[in-house]
């Protein structure tokens, strides 16, 4: 591999490029699923490889399917052709941030590889899981899944590093839909949107009581058909960690994603209220508030030795007790933050997509609450749980989430279930409303799996750990 990421190099250099990369990687896909007793499995193989090159100061990017010494030749001078064309219209030189150059290879840690596992036994456990989430007449659609990927890649730059990684991902999850007749209402497990994946083995899967958790799904969906529409008003408000991994995605990660900041992407989830006169600055959150971005983390989806520039994963504080502090940052933009080494951010969609900055793993460090406590502690409030609807403005300021669920909280516990609830916000003044976190007994690792941004779009994956907790007078429902 390494004498094929060569002819990349070699003939960059040929051509005058002062900076080539590629990367190769070999992709290995299993979906088994299963709706309203159906099985369904697919399996794909997507293997290529794209060559970034730097030629007058300018970036050149081409890729292809064909992973031979010929092609990597042929796809090596389209990039270092587009670069000369787009060297034309460049305003300012690309200028990459320093890094040493690693030679090293990288793997997820797991036990038990999830493509060794029969799909006769996976459809098995599915179909445990379809039997019981239909038990219920009620149930109009149950569907479920089982994830599993893989991804080989080797990457080799023009200044010596020469990376292999293996990275490997499980996910699992089911949802229940219910009718009546008139409306419609949901409820799913372990997280919405489908399932919930990470970077481990088959262990993970094993260990996600999938069984133990499938009645109660059922029960809760069909209960919310009856259950009345969350009250509207200012309510002292728990956030279940699988709807507040999602609000740190959309109100803190986006907006720390340095190129939206400066305005290079734009198009798609918008730009950024957190212009560069804010790091140090800018009272984000309250002193609870600690969000940490870290592409070390065990589990997460956004876990690497490497990103997509050769640069080393790293931990940081993005809020540090409120303040905020850093953004995502890659090797061509860090310097526009008065950095001097980007903070491995840099990452693309597979082989054919040129990487840009993305958010990596970003999570919200446990405060010190018990959950019972916290419940007992916000009498007559509400506990919200995983996101049904998202909506947030371009700047990243407004934003109204739906849940799938609510209950009040009576005599310090879990009461009424209430349906279709929804909050809205102002990011600053959200984040510096939360006064208590639970500890890390409750703390979990949230997968997103469909993160979209750029232009042709990319999806990215990655984790946001989190516990339950309190934000004091959210505005819940419709504000008037
Ligand atoms: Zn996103």
């Amino acid at each position: 591999m390494k004498k094929l990421c060569n002819i990349a190099l070699t003939t960059a250099k040929a051509k005058r490029a002062t900076y080539a990369d590629i990367r190769v990687i070999f992709n290995t896909v299993e979906d088994v699923s299963m709706k309203n007793g159906r099985p369904d499995v697919s399996y794909r193989e997507i293997n290529g490889f794209g060559v970034r090159v730097i030629v007058n100061g300018a970036w050149g990017f081409s890729s292809s399917s064909k992973v031979a010494p010929a092609q990597v030749r042929k796809t090596t001078l389209e990039a270092v052709e587009i670069a000369r064309q787009a060297a034309k219209f460049q305003r300012k030189p690309i200028r990459l941030a320093k890094e040493p150059t690693y030679v090293d290879f990288w793997a997820t840690p797991y036990i038990e590889d999830p493509f060794d596992v029969p799909v006769d036994e996976k459809l098995g456990l599915l179909s445990e899981i379809d039997k019981i989430l239909r038990r219920n007449k009620k149930v109009i659609n149950a569907t479920g899944n089982l994830h599993a990927w893989r991804e080989h890649q080797w990457m080799a730059t023009s200044e010596g590093s020469f990376i292999e990684q293996i990275l490997l991902r499980s996910g699992c999850g089911y949802s229940a839909e219910t009718s009546n007749g008139k409306i419609l209402q949901k409820r799913s497990y372990p997280c919405a949107f489908g399932r919930q994946c990470v970077t481990a083995g088959y262990e993970y899967v094993r260990a996600a009581k999938l069984i133990e958790n499938a009645a109660r799904t059922r029960d809760e969906a069909v209960a919310l058909l009856t259950a009345p529409v969350c009250p509207s008003g200012k309510r002292d408000t728990i956030i279940e960690g699988s709807m507040l991994a999602l609000q740190i995605h959309e109100s803190c990660g986006h907006p720390t994603e340095l190129d939206r900041v400066l305005g290079h992407e734009a198009n798609y989830a918008g730009r950024s209220f957190i212009t560069t006169d804010k790091p140090g600055k800018l009272k984000y959150g309250s002193d609870v508030v600690n969000i940490v971005a870290d592409s070390t983390m065990p589990m997460g989806l956004a876990t690497f030795g490497y990103d997509d520039d050769a640069v080393r994963a790293q931990r940081y504080y993005v809020v540090e007790n409120g303040l905020y502090k850093h953004y995502f940052t890659n090797r061509d933009l860090a310097h526009h933050a008065g950095e001097k080494r980007s903070r491995g951010c840099n990452r693309a969609h597979g082989y054919s997509k040129i990487p840009m900055i993305r958010m990596i793993n970003l999570s919200l460090l446990p405060g010190d609450w018990e959950y019972d406590d916290l419940l007992a502690d916000t009498e007559g409030g509400l506990v919200m749980e995983m996101n049904k609807s998202w909506s947030i403005d371009q700047m990243r300021i407004n934003f109204q989430f739906g849940c799938e669920a609510a209950w009040e909280i009576k005599n310090g516990k879990k009461g009424k279930l209430y349906r279709d609830p929804t909050y809205q916000g102002k990011t600053v003044e959200f984040w510096n409303s939360c006064d208590a976190i639970c500890n890390n007994k409750y703390w979990h690792p949230w997968g997103v799996v469909n993160c979209g941004k750029g232009q042709p779009g990319q999806t990215a994956e990655m984790t946001h750990g989190c516990a339950p907790s309190r934000f004091r007078n959210l505005q819940v429902g419709i504000a008037r």
